[in-house]
C-alpha cells in the first residue's frame, strides 16, 4: 500500500491560540492542492467524550453525522475542509485506556504485563491508522489538545515519535506557538516558543515547521532567532498573526507560500490549485458595512468564553448573514435577568431577531420562555436550537393553551403539564444513570409539511439533521397545541417525533424552533438553509 503522510500539530507555549483553526487550515490548503485530507482531534482528557464536559468551560460539544459527541474542533475541520467527521476523527486518552483495557480482560496480550509504555502509543498509533483508513485520506492532519511539556501530552507524543522514528518521510510535526509582545518593550519575544522547541526536543522531537501565532506578523528577525534554535530554513518559520476572521487563516498561510513549502516538506508534489471562492469570501467579510443585530438568549456565559461554547451556532449565523451582505452584531443575553425583572424583556426590541440555543438543565428556562413569549407577541423573529424549540413550545402552552404549569420533566420532574416529556428509551437510562453517549444522537430523517416555513427555507420534503437530546414534544399535546396555533411542521418520518414547530407565515414574521441541530452543518460557502431564512426575516424587521 502507499505510504500515506501524516502531520501532527502540536501546541507550545500556551492554549487558546487557535490551533484547531491552524489545524482546520492546514486541512483546508491541502486539500485545495487536491488531496484527500483528513482531519482528526486528539484530546488528553480521560473522559471518553466531549458529551460529559461542561461546555462553558471547554467549548461547545460539537455533534457528527454518526452521533459522535466531540471537541469543537471537529466543527472547525468541518467547517473548513466541508468533509464529514467520523467516529474514528476523535480520539481521548480515555478511548485509549478504555481499549487497551479491554484487550488485557480479554487476554488479548497474550500473558505479557501491559504498560503505559509501549502499549498506550501504540494504541495511539492504531487509532491514528484507522482514523487513516477510515477517511482514506493520503495526508491525515493530527491535532493535539493541550501544550507540549504537559505531562499528559507524553504517550501522544511518544507516539508520534515512534512513527517518525519508523516512517521518517510520512511523519510531520508543526508546533504552534506564541510570541508575546509585553507592553512594557512593545517588541515581540520569542523565547517562550525557544522554550517550547527545547521540550519537543526533549521527548525525541523536532518541528518541521514553526506557526507564529501572535497579534501581528512575525518579525524578519524573530523568524530568522527561531529558525536558528530550530535548524530549520526560514522559510519554515510561518508568520500566524491575528486576522480579521478566522477564514483568512488559510488565506495567509498561502501569503507565507506555506502549501508548496508543506507539499515539498512532506514529499508530494503540487497537483491543482484551488483556494479563489475561499479567498474571495475572507476579503468580501471585511467589506460589509450593513449590520444585522442577532440576541442569543441563553446561560452558558462567562464572558471570555461564549465565543466557543456557541461556536458554530455564532458560525452560522456569520455564513448566513455575510451571504446576505450583512455583517451581524451578536449580542449575549443572560435569561436569568428576565425572571427577576420583565421590564428588561423591553431590550430585546432594539434586536432584529433572537435565538435561544440548545442547553440543559432548568436555570434560565423561566427567562428563556419570557423571552420566547416576548418574541411571539412583539413579531420579533425568533429562531429555537433543540432546547429553544422546547422552550418556545412550553411558552406557547403556558401563554396560549393557558397550561401555567406546562413544563419539561427535565427541570419539574412531576409536572401537571409534562408539555417536554422524557423519551421513551431514555426513561430507563436516566434511572441507571447511564449518561454517557446515551442521548439521542446524530443524523435522523425528517419529513416536512408543505406550504410551511421549513419547507420554502429548505426547498425540499425531506431533510436529515444532527441531535442530541434525551427529551421530546409530548405526544399527548400534539393536536391541542396544533389546534392553538402552533404548527409541527416537521417530523419524524412515522410522525412520532416531532423535529420542527413554527408559527404560520401570517401570524408571525419568522417563528421557529428545531429539535435537532442545524448550526452542525452551516459552511462559510454554504449557510445553513434556515440561518439563512431567520437573517433574512431579521433583515426585513
Ligand atoms: N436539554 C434538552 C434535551 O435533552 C435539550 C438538549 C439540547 O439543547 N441539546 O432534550
Amino acid at each position: 500500500m502507499k505510504q500515506t503522510k501524516y502531520i501532527f500539530v502540536v501546541g507550545g507555549v500556551m492554549s487558546s491560540v487557535g490551533k484547531g483553526i491552524a489545524a482546520a487550515s492546514i486541512g483546508k490548503i491541502l486539500q485545495s492542492r487536491g488531496y484527500k485530507v483528513a482531519n482528526m482531534k486528539a484530546d488528553m482528557y480521560v473522559n471518553i467524550d466531549a458529551g460529559t464536559i461542561r461546555p462553558a468551560e471547554h467549548g461547545e460539544v460539537f455533534v457528527g453525522e454518526d452521533g459522535v459527541e466531540a471537541d469543537q474542533d471537529l466543527g472547525n475541520y468541518e467547517r473548513f475542509t466541508n468533509q464529514t467527521s467520523k467516529r474514528e476523527n476523535y480520539i481521548t486518552t480515555g478511548q485509549i485506556y478504555a481499549e487497551v483495557i479491554r484487550r488485557e480482560r480479554n487476554l488479548e496480550y497474550g500473558g505479557e504485563d501491559v504498560e503505559v509504555y509501549p502499549d498506550i502509543p501504540k494504541e495511539i498509533i492504531r487509532r491514528i491508522k484507522v482514523c487513516q483508513e477510515k477517511n482514506k485520506s493520503e495526508i491525515t492532519i493530527i491535532e493535539y489538545g493541550g501544550t507540549v511539556g504537559e505531562y499528559q501530552l507524553l504517550p501522544f507524543l511518544e507516539a508520534t515519535r515512534m512513527m517518525k522514528a519508523k516512517n521518517p518521510n510520512d511523519v510531520f510535526v508543526v508546533l504552534t506557538s506564541y510570541l508575546p509582545t509585553p507592553s512594557l518593550l512593545g517588541e515581540q519575544k520569542s523565547k517562550p516558543t525557544q522554550h517550547a522547541v527545547t521540550d519537543l526536543y526533549s521527548v525525541g522531537l523536532n518541528p518541521d515547521f514553526v506557526l507564529c501565532r501572535a497579534d501581528k506578523p512575525a518579525t524578519p528577525d524573530i523568524k530568522r532567532t527561531i529558525s536558528n534554535v530550530c535548524s530549520l530554513p526560514i522559510e519554515r518559520i510561518i508568520s500566524a498573526p491575528d486576522v480579521y476572521s478566522i477564514y483568512d487563516v488559510p488565506v495567509n498561510f498561502e501569503k507565507e507560500n506555506f502549501g508548496n513549502i508543506l507539499l515539498e516538506t512532506i514529499g508530494l508534489p503540487p497537483r491543482q490549485k484551488d483556494l479563489a471562492d475561499w479567498t474571495a469570501l475572507a476579503s468580501k467579510i471585511k467589506k460589509i458595512k450593513k449590520e444585522v443585530h442577532i440576541g442569543i438568549v441563553g446561560k452558558y456565559f462567562n464572558f471570555k468564553s461564549c465565543k466557543d461554547t456557541y461556536i458554530s451556532v455564532i458560525e452560522s449565523i456569520n455564513h448566513a448573514a455575510w451571504n446576505l451582505n450583512y455583517k451581524p452584531n451578536i449580542v449575549w443575553l443572560d435569561a436569568e435577568k428576565y425572571e427577576n425583572d420583565k421590564r428588561k424583556l423591553k431590550e430585546l426590541d432594539k434586536l432584529d431577531g433572537i435565538i435561544v440555543p440548545g442547553g440543559f438543565g432548568k436555570r434560565g428556562t423561566l427567562g428563556m420562555m419570557l423571552a420566547a413569549d416576548y418574541a411571539r407577541r412583539n413579531k420579533i423573529p425568533y429562531l429555537g436550537l433543540c432546547l429553544g424549540m422546547q422552550i418556545m413550545t412550553l411558552s406557547f402552552a403556558r401563554n396560549v393553551l393557558g397550561l401555567k404549569k406546562a413544563d419539561s420533566t427535565e427541570f419539574v420532574f412531576d409536572t401537571p403539564d409534562p408539555v417536554i416529556t422524557t423519551m421513551q428509551d431514555q426513561i430507563e437510562k436516566i434511572k441507571n444513570k447511564n449518561y454517557g453517549a446515551t442521548m439521542r444522537l446524530g443524523a435522523y430523517p425528517c419529513v416536512l409539511k408543505k406550504g410551511s416555513l421549513a419547507q420554502s427555507a429548505y426547498g425540499a420534503s425531506k431533510i436529515s439533521e444532527r441531535h442530541r437530546h434525551r427529551y421530546e414534544v409530548n405526544p399527548k399535546y400534539v393536536e391541542q397545541i396544533e389546534k392553538a396555533g402552533l404548527i409541527f411542521s416537521g417530523k419524524s418520518p412515522d410522525g412520532i417525533l416531532m423535529e420542527i414547530a413554527e408559527l404560520p407565515k401570517n401570524k408571525h414574521p419568522f417563528y421557529l424552533g428545531t429539535q435537532f441541530h442545524p448550526e452542525f452543518k452551516s459552511r462559510p460557502l454554504m449557510p445553513h438553509p434556515l440561518f439563512s431564512a431567520f437573517i433574512k426575516a431579521c433583515i426585513k424587521k
